[in-house]
């Protein structure tokens, strides 16, 4: 909680400020109507989650399978396959829940604040904390928290779509409304979930939580939010690929079987193996979890992630468009240069000398009247530490005017504001009007272009004279050659307002230029120069001077030479009129500068038109378009307003470039994490299918039993994939290129190498089978139950031991990102401690079918699971399958 500064309440737009809650009122209120969430269907109770466990296809399966061994009165194996099928259940449900409850604690983060009058003071609350009956303060870019009443304030519009459905923002009016006026009409209220576009003013709060419009429509909200995530759906084709191979199978075994005269019980059996072998059952929630992780992990990183398939989109980033203004610089300004017909100071040259003192009377007092009062900003002096409210550029200038010894408070009190046309990155101009001891008097501050356009005078030496065009031209060449040096200028104007029909920004007279230097964030070329490795795009987009953006392009490494793209908004062609050419421009180019929001969503879609797979930076009510058609929206946590972080997949708590590019790290190490338990699993399963077949198809004297399957695939698959979703990046991850949109989790390639995985860990196991017969017990009778155990126990090694392939082939074998993934050998570790632990009891032994085994048998289990990782580490190695994984 903090208190916002009590000065705001000192605006004269705030005179008659209503009396807000006390503490204690607002604590009692709290209890009675509870907080002000949107729940989302009834936090589902544990044990709905439990159940649900039990309807997939694999318990189904299960449950038929069961049902047949109690036909045949085979207690022991009907009692063990319901045990699978609570343990099944026990595993799937920890995990989902593990997963809600990582997606609830990303919730907690990205909570909005709100500004409410409590004991009389204006501070920030989290939202939820809002009770009916607190008074809200709302301006430009903040969400409602809850449904209020207008009270009053200034020139307050709201966007009211997600409400309505009408895109056009409404304005608002204190007063009353008669009863029962449909909602969008009613202009006197102010609805939870909308957004303020312009203005500011206060609210009393009516409704809050479910009780408000929003909550009564929730239910459709929330149905919208629970889309599968891109990845869930493609998990699923997975599993459906696997039956429709299963589904092949079985249908030669029972044509094999039958012509070979087979027991239809027998295949029956195998038929079931074979489709409990399918299924690969913890695919989808150990993607989930992945993800969930994926996205605890960049909130350590200050980024928020707000969408779970965001993550996913993340990895795949091929260009960036950001911001100048305090994501590649520091946001921390100063005013370094002052430039007037007056005369100049520059900090350099003149550190010794007062502004003052070298500027003209005139000139130096309009400035500083105009640093003060053309500004919404707020610097308090709090026990010797500056604090600082409000757009670091206009900060900037009363630190600049409280340093030549003005006094800004009493200066806004001699001079109070009547009217004010507030900044926007549109018009790129701010004016206000302010009642003087000289009469009313208009101040206005903004790019020199657009400034020059709306002064007719210019304050000379000599008093007020016509800006001629070759003053204007001249001015324009100063605002250029300060730019040059990487300043950011602020052109300032005023005017004595004497009749009042004009504009507040018509008739202006010149007064001069303001250079303010905007120091340029350390870390940022080295994550510049990263992107460029990895095949990323940088672009910055600014609404600053294109000699500022050059000027600063140029130190941050993502201009090369002069001659790189440089693009001019006033340049820019509507979308509507691009041609193919004017694309090409804008897809080449570096920098686009004079930028307005609507370009830069113009310059997402032809991004998009394009294929590129962009993210977008933005902090303005303005960016909220932009930020949402961009794949991977981004807004600033301390800059952005609410709006642009609502509407953004992913914000940054500390505004900075860099910590995109750890997220887009991040995203990279997930998506190649997914795939390594993808590959993983389903060349395990397949290894499943492909035994289960070929036994049956040669009629050999051995078979995996269900129950065996069961047991792998919930036992000894489970945990090294969930391990391998833990893997630190490859070292080279950020050398590649972007992977395409559209390459799908497993390509043709990655494919063939599954296949390639699933025979060799089968021939090894099958081979294992056969070294025990021949070699081993040399002259001995078949003897299926051994086999059978030899095959069972080799399997599971060579699927433990063949977690370790799923490195890259880039570093030695005990060098790769797997092998130094110690979660990976928990994994194993564990694995082999339930082997050998329940192998112990007599009890598991019978109901997994399996006899005491010999050392050696144990040794040639162990050693055929190593031999199929080593062949598979060659094959890896002779490139036959380059590339990552
Ligand atoms: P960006 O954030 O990309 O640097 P802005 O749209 O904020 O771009 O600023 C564009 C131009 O508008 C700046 O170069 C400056 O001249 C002017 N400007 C920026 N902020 C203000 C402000 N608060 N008041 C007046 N002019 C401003
Ligand atoms: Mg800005």
């Amino acid at each position: 909680m903090s208190i916002i500064h009590q000065n705001r309440l000192n605006s004269p737009l705030a005179a008659d400020i209503p009396v807000g809650l006390s503490h204690k009122e607002a604590i009692d209120l709290l209890a009675t109507h509870g907080r002000n969430t949107i729940s989302k269907t009834v936090a589902e109770p544990g044990w709905v989650l439990f159940v649900r466990q039990f309807k997939s296809p694999i318990v189904l399966l299960l449950v038929v399978a069961s049902g047949m061994s109690f036909a045949f009165q085979e207690w022991l194996d009907g009692i063990a396959i319901i045990i699978v099928i609570v343990i099944n259940a026990i595993i799937g449900f920890y995990m989902e829940y593990q997963a809600e409850r990582s997606m609830e604690a990303l919730k907690k983060l990205t909570s909005i604040p709100a500004k409410v009058l409590r004991d009389g003071k204006l501070m920030e609350l989290n939202s939820e904390e809002i009770v009916p009956g607190d008074v809200i303060f709302l301006e430009a870019g903040d969400m409602t928290p809850a449904d209020a009443i207008y009270l009053n304030g200034y020139q307050l519009q709201v966007d009211e779509s997600a409400l309505t459905g009408e895109s056009v923002p409404v304005d608002k009016m204190p007063g009353s409304l008669s009863e029962g006026t449909p909602l969008a009409e009613r202009t006197n209220a102010l609805f939870k979930g909308t957004f303020v576009t312009k203005g500011n003013g206060w609210a009393r709060v009516m409704s809050t939580g479910m009780q408000t419009e929003l909550g009564k429509i929730a239910h459709l909200v929330q149905m919208a939010s629970q889309a599968a995530t891109p990845l869930e759906r493609k998990l699923e084709e997975f599993s459906k690929h696997l039956m429709k191979i299963t589904l092949g199978l079985v249908v030669i075994i029972f044509a094999v079987g039958w012509a070979g005269g087979q027991k239809i019980i027998n295949m029956l059996e195998t038929t079931i193996a074979l489709a409990v072998a399918a299924i690969p059952e913890g695919l989808p929630i150990v993607a989930t979890l992945a993800l969930a992780q994926g996205m605890l992990k960049m909130a350590h990183y200050k980024v928020i992630v707000r969408r779970l398939s965001a993550v996913e989109t993340l990895g795949g980033t091929t260009v960036i468009c950001t911001d100048k203004t305090g994501t590649l610089t520091q946001n921390k300004m100063e005013v370094v240069m002052l430039n007037t017909p007056g005369g100049s100071w520059n900090i350099l040259t003149d550190e010794a000398k007062s502004p003052n003192s070298t500027i003209a009377q005139d000139h130096y007092q309009m400035l500083q009247r105009i640093a003060i009062l053309c500004n919404t900003a707020e610097i308090a002096d709090e026990n010797g530490e500056l604090k600082e409210i409000g757009d670091p550029l206009e900060t900037g200038l009363l630190k600049f005017a409280l340093r030549q010894g003005e006094d800004v408070h009493s200066c806004r009190l001699e001079c109070p504001k009547v009217e004010e046309i507030p900044f926007s990155s549109e018009t790129k101009i701010m004016a206000t009007m302010h009642n003087t001891p000289d009469g009313l008097m208009v101040f206005a501050k903004g790019a020199a272009e657009e400034l020059l356009k709306c002064c007719v005078n210019i304050l000379s030496r000599d008093g007020e004279i016509p800006l001629t065009p070759a003053f204007h031209m001249y001015w324009l060449h100063e605002a250029e050659q300060m730019a040059e040096f990487g300043l950011r200028v602020i052109a300032v104007a005023y005017k004595y307002e004497r009749n009042d029909c004009d504009a507040l920004t018509d008739r202006l007279a010149f007064i001069g230029l303001l250079g303010m230097i905007d120091p340029s964030r350390e870390e940022v070329p080295a994550a510049i120069h990263e992107c460029q490795q990895a095949g990323i795009q940088v672009i910055m987009v600014t609404g600053d001077h294109p000699a500022t953006a050059k000027a600063i392009g140029k130190k941050l490494g993502l201009l090369k030479d002069d001659n790189d793209g440089v693009i001019i908004g006033s340049q820019m062609k509507d979308y509507e009129h691009l041609g193919e050419e004017d694309k090409d421009a804008w897809v080449a180019a570096k920098i686009f500068a004079r930028t307005s929001p609507k370009q830069k969503l113009d310059l997402v879609k032809v991004l998009q038109e394009r294929k590129a797979v962009v993210g977008m930076t933005g902090d303005g009510v303005n960016d909220a378009p932009a930020l949402k058609k961009a794949d991977i929206g981004i807004a600033m946590g301390q800059r952005g307003t609410q709006v642009a972080q609502e509407v953004a997949d992913m914000v940054l708590k500390d505004d900075s470039f860099t910590s995109i590019v750890v997220a887009i790290r991040e995203g990279r190490i997930i998506f190649d994490n997914i795939r390594k338990f993808v590959i993983y699993l389903l060349s395990c399963n397949l290894s499943e299918l492909a035994l289960i077949a070929t036994v049956s198809i040669l009629f050999l004297h051995f078979q995996l039993r269900p129950l065996q399957i069961l047991f792998i695939n919930l036992v000894t698959d489970v945990l090294p994939a969930l391990a391998l979703g833990l893997t630190a990046g490859r070292p080279g991850i950020m050398q590649n290129k972007p992977r395409s949109p559209h390459e799908p989790i497993i390509d043709r390639m990655r494919w063939r190498r599954i296949f390639f995985y699933a025979t060799v860990i089968t021939a090894a196991t099958i081979g294992a089978v056969y070294f025990s017969h021949f070699i081993i017990h040399t002259g001995d009778a078949w003897d299926p139950q051994r086999c059978s155990n030899i095959l069972f126990f080799s399997l599971i090694f060579a699927q433990l031991f063949h977690t370790l392939n799923m490195g890259s082939i880039d570093a030695p074998f005990f060098k790769t990102e797997v092998a130094r993934n110690r979660y990976v050998w928990y994994s194993i570790g564990i694995c082999l401690l339930i082997v050998f632990g329940l192998y112990q009891f007599e009890i598991v032994r019978s109901a997994l079918s399996i006899v005491p085994m010999s050392a050696t048998d144990w040794i040639v289990s162990i050693a055929a699971g190593l031999l199929a990782m080593v062949i598979i580490r060659i094959g890896k190695f002779l490139q036959f399958f380059r590339n990552d994984n």
